[in-house]
């Protein structure tokens, strides 16, 4: 019977491809995975005309933004300068799908209704100044003390972020994450103050104070690290950080903004240098 010779066509891709529109593309005219292409927040797009590949490795310049939001208007996805620092900071390279990860996963909640047109540009600045100058300060229960929203947000990403990487579950692991935290503010803010006054001795003075408390916390730490190791609690993960305190040499790239640290290390060394 005719019938019976009609086979299926198994070379039906399941997948739906798509060939990648860059004209330079490594795969040009060659059929690809639609995984390999961004997804865009508007449905009448589809996908990005080009290829991950050719998005991260070859449209994207970072220092040509205008290649960065054409990218995300075809994706109908916001840009978010915030979330654009922390994926500079984050990743060598590949910054787009570091971005898109951070919006689409990480951000999820905060993110998932933004388009294109809900792009916030600027850095939010969350400094409140009193009619003096003053960053306005208020009681804080979580952090038993007066903060500025500026000095919250810091403490918060500090300690939301050292939740991420390590593992704190015990009263004396959150503790110890609280001062790490703030004792990592203070040493931040000293810092600011001497690099924009470095002939004031008391600013040298504040910076030189913050920097040996931070060491300090990271010595009581460790300390109490070999303490509790006999306990069941693994603190493993807390001993790396305080190790690496300890040797000065901790560079916490979740704080993506702070790029000073690099500095602050330095300045550490110099220390050293000098007390030699
Ligand atoms: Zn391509």
């Amino acid at each position: 019977m005719a019938t019976k010779t009609k086979t299926v066509n198994t070379s039906q891709p399941k997948e739906p491809k798509k060939i990648c529109q860059y004209k330079d593309c490594d795969a040009m005219g060659r059929y690809q995975l639609t995984s390999n292409f961004y997804k865009s927040r508007n449905v009448s797009i589809g996908y990005h005309p080009c290829c991950k590949d050719c998005i991260n490795n070859k449209i994207i310049n970072i220092d040509d933004m205008q290649t960065v939001y054409d990218v995300l208007q075809t994706l109908d996805t916001p840009f978010i300068q915030e979330v654009w620092t922390e994926a500079l900071a984050d990743v060598e390279e590949n910054y787009i799908d570091k971005y898109l990860d951070l919006i689409n996963n990480t951000y999820k909640t905060r993110y998932e209704n933004a388009r294109y047109k809900d792009s916030i540009y600027e850095k939010t600045s969350s400094i409140e100044k009193d009619e003096d100058g003053n960053e306005i300060k208020e009681w804080d229960d979580e952090w038993q003390g007066y903060y500025s929203k500026r000095e919250l947000a810091y403490l918060n990403k500090y300690y939301q972020d050292l939740n991420n990487d390590f593992k704190i579950i015990t009263t004396n692991h959150k503790d110890y994450a609280r001062r790490i935290a703030q004792a990592s503010l203070i040493m931040n803010d000293t810092y600011n103050v001497m690099r924009d006054n470095p002939d004031d001795k008391d600013a040298v003075n504040a910076y030189n104070t913050a920097v040996s408390n931070f060491d300090r916390l990271s010595k009581s730490a460790q300390f109490a690290e070999s303490q509790r190791s006999a306990s069941d609690v693994s603190l493993g993960c807390f001993g790396k950080v305080f190790d690496a305190v300890e040797k000065h040499n901790f560079v916490p790239k979740h704080i993506p903004e702070d790029k000073d640290m690099f500095d602050k290390i330095i300045d550490q060394f110099m220390n050293i240098n000098r007390s030699l």
